[in-house]
């Protein structure tokens, strides 16, 4: 899948936060986009502004059953599972099955099509990690049984089966591994730390720190993981390929940045550390940097303020109401409004 052809493109998870990311990007480059999605964590109002693109359609479907009948796609981006570790955890037999059942039921499609199938693995396939940073030959630390097995061990079988039908079958395949990425339509509610910080800092609650907050992770705004995705998709090596932020921050570093950018007076708190909570992680780009002449390009400080600004508006909260310091309010005001400007002139047509 090229960037020069116009091609009929499947994404899976399409209403989730990457995937309405990637239906806008493959929007923009001409191609035509089929979403699908079960709306357990994605939202519909995350594809509210394409719901009249002519080359843009929407079906909701639970990739763990069959697909619809009669599809028909040239590639297919698989992103259908919650990805929070609250969410992925509340039901942990739909998130095994989603990832497995689902990974071969769209390599199914891939196969019968001659389509190719980009899978959006995870940094969770290294568990708690033992090497540092992060290497795609590295095979991981991951408990088969524990609370994040659902998820982690659930991704680790569907590159498997990626790779069982590449080699059986010679369907063409490409998987990447997402560390932690952060930006607009992330949800309130969602539970990861970015966004837990930036509604609790904005709402005038407390930080809420798990463990003393030593722990690391290393945050990739989501403009640039669009851009490793759509260059993977058209790569000619299978991966897996790291796709992440290679600055490594601790959990704590965070809340003080949040902090500062939202100029909010909130506490931070410590809360207990969840089970099997990695305790470092970071990518080792090479492989992207060298098969992709990939690199993120967003430093942490720009997309904190754009995905803050956008956590702004989502919350209703208007600048006159705002808790922030009055030079700041100013600043992410300005922000604001050119965030919003951007998104309604945004590239997709409308009938
Ligand atoms: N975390 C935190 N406070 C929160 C949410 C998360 O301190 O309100 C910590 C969590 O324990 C982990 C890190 O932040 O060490 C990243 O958590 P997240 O859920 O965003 O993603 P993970 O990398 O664990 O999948």
């Amino acid at each position: 899948m090229t960037t020069s052809t116009r091609k009929r493109v499947l994404v899976a998870g399409g209403a989730g936060f990457l995937g309405s990311h990637l239906c806008d990007r493959l929007l923009s480059e001409g191609h035509r986009v089929l979403a699908i999605d079960d709306l357990s964590t994605g939202r519909r109002e995350n594809l509210e502004h394409l719901r009249l693109h002519a080359r843009f359609a929407f079906r909701e479907h639970d990739v763990t059953r069959p697909l619809p009948a009669g599809l028909d796609v040239d590639g297919i981006f698989n992103l259908a599972c919650p990805a929070s570790p609250p969410h992925y955890q509340r039901e942990p037999v739909q998130t095994t099955l989603t990832c497995v059942l689902g990974a071969h039921h769209l390599l199914e499609l891939a196969r019968q099509c001659g389509a190719r199938l980009l899978q959006t693995s995870t940094s969770e396939v290294y568990g708690d990690p033992a090497v540092h940073p992060q290497v795609e030959d590295y095979r991981g630390n991951v408990s088969p049984t524990g609370p994040r097995a659902c998820y982690d061990e659930g991704k680790r079988c569907a590159e498997t089966l990626c790779f069982a039908y590449l080699r059986q079958h010679q369907t063409p395949v490409r998987v990447v591994r997402i560390f932690n990425t952060y930006g607009p339509r992330m949800q309130p509610d969602d539970g990861r730390v970015v966004s837990n910080f930036i509604v609790q800092a904005l709402r005038g609650e407390d930080l809420t720190v798990y463990g003393n907050g030593e722990q690391t992770r290393s945050f990739c705004y989501v403009d640039d993981l669009i851009e490793g995705l759509r260059r993977m998709m058209d790569a000619d090596a299978e991966g897996p390929v790291n796709l992440g932020n290679p600055q490594e921050h601790t959990v704590a570093e965070l809340a003080e940045r949040v902090l500062a950018l939202t100029g909010s007076r909130s506490r931070i708190v410590r809360r207990p550390l969840p089970a099997d909570d990695p305790k470092r992680r970071k990518p080792d780009i090479g492989q992207a940097r060298r098969l992709l002449g990939w690199q993120p390009s967003v430093s942490l400080e720009d997309g904190l303020r754009e995905t803050i600004a956008w956590f702004r508006e989502r919350l209703g909260l208007p600048p006159e109401r705002s808790i922030f310091l009055p030079a700041v309010a100013v600043a992410v005001a300005a922000e604001a409004a050119t965030a919003t400007a951007t998104a309604t002139e945004g590239p997709c047509e409308s009938r």
